[in-house]
């Protein structure tokens, strides 16, 4: 087995443990683990090379997180620069021409392309009721044709009359006019593999996209092949217009860097993984469960997205102190609505305090009735001694206020009267012994 990535790091880590921002050294520190565990993981050298660079240039400098450490904090970084590269946009088929849309399948025999074939035509024919014909251009291999009328009855999907002795070329023809005339939304062809990548499968290949105008060429590779694997596709693509990857075996131990390489030498999208024999084996391509099987450590993303929502929590923090010290005043409660702007805010630190409903109730409604702006103006309008003593608003003082934010009395009075409400529901949350356990939710 492979060390995973984490325990690899986890010398760099202690190393750069209580740092504040990211440095070169340190970060480059980092990144030599993170190369041997993409060598390991089957990731081709140039691609390695490549993507360090690019993922060193981003991690350089980064502010680190409080409650993680720096090493872990990398990774993180290394984990988006993965999911990136192996193409974070949704990469579905694009079957949007006037039937029937032909999808024509590429890749080496034994790669899994005649039962991706018979995959893909039943993901079709039944979540996007789809009207499909397969047809097997492979006169290679006997009993291919015969292999997929076999799976194309298992998956009760429709496939041309095997006619012996004819060519691919010819096959593509009748599979067309076929597809045709009965009126099917989109004709698949599966066409011969070779064991090896040679010039004559290429010329077939190049001959039936000629006659048979596909709107995708798939390439199917098996992703246990590894670096194998990455050469094929560098053959196809040089020489085949294609428009997707398939990567099947993704259910075998393979560590998934051959789809990082094949992404990036083919520059062409990897559209579906294949994750089993059975025909309903086939799912849509997720890069980042691929950058979770590079870098084996899915946990500690997990960890440094957490720590960035803590940001947000050390701004309660700040405010629960001073709550408790019985200090919450109008300046406070404007920046408390300032931050629910943000998000979150009081609303969601009073929502984690068992008996604070209420508080949340009303940091809501002010949310919801879009009242921050009005609030913040009423605020803006009084004398800093009026917003540190809210109780020497008189009638007089609140006509000042509502002229000067031209509001009206009434909303000055529901701003009073939500600070009130708030201020009250902070004096419980000090009788609940709110410091010390406000302290403790967040960490001490
Ligand atoms: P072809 O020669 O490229 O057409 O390959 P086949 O479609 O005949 O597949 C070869 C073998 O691989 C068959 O036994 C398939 O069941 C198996 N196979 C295909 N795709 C997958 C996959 O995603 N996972 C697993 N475990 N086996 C697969």
């Amino acid at each position: 087995m492979f060390d995973s990535l984490s325990d690899r790091l986890s010398g760099v880590f202690d190393r750069l443990r209580g740092r504040g921002a990211l440095n070169e050294a340190d970060v480059r520190a980092a990144m030599r683990e993170v190369r041997i565990a993409l060598l390991e993981a089957d990731v081709s050298l140039p691609v390695v090379r490549e993507f360090v660079d690019k993922a060193t240039e981003r991690a350089v400098g980064q502010q680190v997180l409080k409650s993680v450490t720096p090493g872990q904090q990398v990774v993180k970084i290394v984990n988006d620069a993965l999911v990136e590269m192996l193409g974070a946009e949704a990469s579905d088929l694009d079957l949007d021409v006037s039937p029937p849309a032909v999808v024509m399948m590429v890749g080496l025999q034994g790669s899994g392309k005649t039962t991706t074939t018979a995959k893909i035509a039943k993901r079709l024919a039944g979540k996007d009721r789809k009207k499909v014909m397969m047809a097997s251009l492979d006169v290679a291999r006997p009993a291919a044709q015969e292999q997929l009328a076999v799976l194309g009855r298992q998956a009760d999907v429709a496939t041309l009359p095997i006619v012996a002795g004819q060519q691919p070329v010819d096959i593509a023809r009748r599979a067309l006019q076929a597809a045709k005339l009965q009126g099917f939304d989109v004709l698949m062809l599966d066409t011969a593999g070779r064991l090896h990548v040679d010039q004559a499968l290429m010329e077939e290949m190049k001959a039936v996209a000629d006659v048979a105008t596909p709107q995708e060429i798939l390439l199917v590779v098996d992703a246990l092949t590894g670096q194998d694997a990455v050469n094929v596709a560098k053959n196809f693509s040089d020489q085949v217009p294609l428009t997707g990857v398939v990567l099947t075996r993704l259910d075998g131990d393979a560590r998934g860097g051959a789809a990082l390489s094949m992404r990036a030498v083919t520059g062409k999208p990897i559209k579906f993984a294949g994750v089993g024999e059975a025909l309903d084996k086939i799912e849509a391509f997720h890069p980042e469960r691929i950058a979770g099987r590079i870098l084996g450590m899915g946990d500690v993303v997990g960890l440094v997205e957490r720590a960035a929502e803590t940001i947000q929590q050390d701004e309660a923090e700040a405010l629960a102190k001073k709550m408790a010290k019985g200090q919450f005043d109008l300046n406070d409660l404007r920046n408390q609505l300032q931050q629910m702007q943000r998000m979150g805010g009081l609303g969601a630190l009073a929502s984690m305090m068992p008996g604070m409903k209420k508080l949340a109730g009303v940091a809501e409604r002010a949310q919801d009735d879009k009242t921050l702006g009005r609030l913040d103006a009423i605020i803006t309008s009084m004398t800093p001694r009026e917003r540190a003593k809210p109780e020497l608003m008189n009638a007089k003082r609140k006509i000042r206020v509502a002229n000067g934010s031209g509001t009206t009395v009434q909303d000055v009075n529901r701003l009073l009267k939500m600070h009130q409400e708030m201020a009250n529901a902070m004096k419980k949350i000090r009788k609940m012994g709110g410091l010390g356990k406000l302290a403790a939710m967040f960490g001490g």
